[in-house]
């Protein structure tokens, strides 16, 4: 049988071999990093190195970076109204958030609902920067001047670049703070910290080849905080988050953070030649539409659509042929929803259903984008001619 070919690393990417061996070492450390006695001071150092590496893929302090269980609680953690720079106290009093961000953010946090605005984007799947500054500015108007702004820096169903830095001026001019959610960008663009002039930056491990369920909230500047923390506990994690830290999936993180940095720029020019070699054999022989073609984006994902082809039912031949993709975002797959990203760009109902997103990742060849195109053009052949009036 032919080996299966993975091209869903949006939605979690494969462990990277070093990122096992080292989470497999540090199994075998028995301390709990809290402890004084030397197996838990053995179990703060493999945190520790895994803190810098994992400080360094954003250009961050070390010490600036808060351990989470993913991108889920560090973006639930990072929408607080109770944070602070060094001694203020009144809590933050609006979130301005884009339309296309992940749903975790779309929740808002701790913000209550009638606090949460959210910015839309243009066609082209870029928040709208323009929207950005008038909400800001009707804000400011209102006398609430203590917004935070929180946009991803790249969408995970389109993969459109977002233009955060220019976004983040925008709301710092405000005096607004801004999060950062770099989940899908992290290791795969340039996402420096300093540069985009992020306050607070989200980051998942399971994305850049670490084990699932870890991720890390770093901040750019050490005096912002929490006065109220998400989880409160025992105080680890300078007492920014609660809870005996998941040292296995830590280092793994650290060990994944330290070989994507390593090898990035080859690996954003490996994967976007074969991008475009997967988006030319899609636009020449399927007559696919590329959403956010003409926008900025990031070198390993497409999200394309034919026509007259539902997303769920090529999801599933495609998985028969042996072939992993998802169909919009992968997190709400399972649920058959339209995806609110292609809604927001004012994509129409009927193509958004049929949105497939084919994303690629380190281990990804050529011959895998080659045998994708060619189960892809088979098949869509046979789905059109099951949908009535319309010609393969
Ligand atoms: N943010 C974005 C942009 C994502 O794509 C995801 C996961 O798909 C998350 C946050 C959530 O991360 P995690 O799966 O680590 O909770």
């Amino acid at each position: 049988m032919a080996e299966r070919v993975y091209l869903d690393w949006n939605a979690t990417a494969q462990v990277r071999a070093d990122a096992q061996a080292a989470a497999a070492a540090a199994l075998a450390v028995c301390g709990n990093p809290s402890s004084v006695h030397a197996e838990g001071r053995a179990a703060r150092r493999l945190i520790e190195e895994a803190r810098a590496h994992v400080a360094a893929l954003v250009g961050g302090e070390p010490r600036n970076v808060v351990f989470t269980s993913g991108g889920t609680e560090a973006n639930a953690m990072a929408l607080s109204p109770f944070m602070a720079i060094t001694d203020e106290t009144k809590p933050r009093d609006r979130l301005l958030v884009s339309a296309i961000e992940h749903p975790s953010v779309l929740a808002g946090g701790r913000f209550p609902r009638e606090a949460i605005e959210t910015v839309p984007v243009t066609a082209d799947g870029r928040v709208d920067l323009a929207a950005l500054e008038a909400a800001l500015a009707r804000l400011a108007a209102k006398g609430r001047k203590r917004p935070l702004v929180s946009l991803m820096l790249a969408n995970n169903e389109t993969g459109v670049v977002q233009p955060v830095a220019a976004a983040a001026a925008l709301a710092h001019a405000a005096g607004a703070l801004v999060h950062v959610d770099a989940v899908q960008a992290a290791g795969r663009i340039a996402c420096d910290i300093n540069e985009i002039g992020a306050d607070l930056m989200t980051l998942s491990g399971h994305k850049i080849g670490a084990p699932r369920g870890v991720g890390a909230l770093i901040k750019r500047d050490q005096a912002l905080h929490f006065t109220d923390p998400l989880i409160r506990g025992g105080g680890q994690e300078r007492g920014a988050r609660g809870g005996t830290e998941n040292v296995t999936g830590i280092v793994g993180f650290g060990a994944a953070a330290m070989a994507v940095r390593a090898a990035a720029a080859e690996e954003q020019a490996r994967m976007t030649a074969l991008r475009q070699r997967l988006e030319a054999g899609l636009r020449a022989r399927a007559q696919a539409v590329v959403f956010g073609a003409d926008a900025p984006r990031l070198p390993n994902t497409t999200l394309f659509a034919v026509a007259g082809i539902k997303a769920e039912t090529a999801v599933i031949a495609l998985d028969l042929e042996g072939i992993a993709v998802s169909s919009g975002a992968a997190c709400s797959s399972g649920k058959v929803q339209a995806s609110h990203v292609l809604a927001a760009m004012g994509v129409e109902g009927v193509l958004a259903q049929g949105a497939i997103r084919a994303s690629l990742g380190p281990t990804t060849r050529e011959s895998e984008v080659d045998r994708f195109l060619e189960a892809w053009i088979r098949l869509s052949k046979t789905l059109l001619k099951r949908q009535p009036g319309i010609a393969a």
